[in-house]
């Protein structure tokens, strides 16, 4: 049975380098869901890749079509998983990750129980240099993005295990034994 993984923490844990470095380990474990958002395009990003990049009105009329699994407004834009993404790969029976903010990961939580939830953490101070070294934000938004972090760390109680980021390879070796564990089950 193919298995739903869903990864999150605070934005500059570190989601997206981990989820890379398990699967450059083990490319047959799992395949990365692609989400829709309303954010602006970053440099290097490709539609329908990173993101399915859709106007505002595109993703609201697709809301009220009941097209998503879960959505949020994070940090000024809409995120969302599509129910059709996340259909498609498991019936092709691949176990999928979906790389969520934390108030998303909870929703799928409620309706998908059989999901395991990961969350990604690290310390405020290292989430601040992350966000600035990566300079895809300005510091207006990386200071949204961390006082949401702050908002949200009690909620990693509600996840399934905690994987603390302080060393890429380390991080990325607990990563990939929880989700073998997980799947061995
Ligand atoms: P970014 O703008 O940095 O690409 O993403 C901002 C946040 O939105 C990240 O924490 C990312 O994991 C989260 N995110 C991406 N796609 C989705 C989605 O479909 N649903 C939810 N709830 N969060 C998402």
């Amino acid at each position: 049975m193919a298995r739903l993984f869903v990864i999150s923490g605070p934005s500059g844990a570190g989601k997206g380098t981990l989820i890379k470095g398990i699967l450059e380990q083990r490319p047959d474990l799992a395949v990365v869901a692609t989400s829709a958002t309303t954010r602006p395009m970053r440099p290097g990003e490709v539609d329908g890749r990173e993101y399915f990049f859709l106007a505002p009105e595109t993703f609201e009329r697709r809301v009220d079509d009941g097209e998503f699994v879960e959505w949020v407004e994070f940090a000024g834009n809409r995120y969302g998983t599509l129910k059709s993404e996340v259909d498609r790969l498991l019936a092709e029976g691949a176990n999928v990750i979906l790389e969520l903010e934390v108030d998303g990961s909870l929703v799928i939580q409620d309706s998908r129980p059989d999901a395991c939830l990961i969350f990604i953490d690290t310390d405020p101070a290292e989430l601040r240099r992350r966000l600035i070294s990566r300079q895809t934000e300005d510091d207006g938004e990386i200071d949204v993005r961390l006082e949401i972090a702050a908002q949200q760390s009690q909620d990693k109680l509600r996840f399934d295990h905690v994987v603390y980021n302080d060393e890429v390879e380390r991080a990325v070796a607990e990563l990939l034994a929880t989700l073998e564990r997980e799947l061995d089950r």
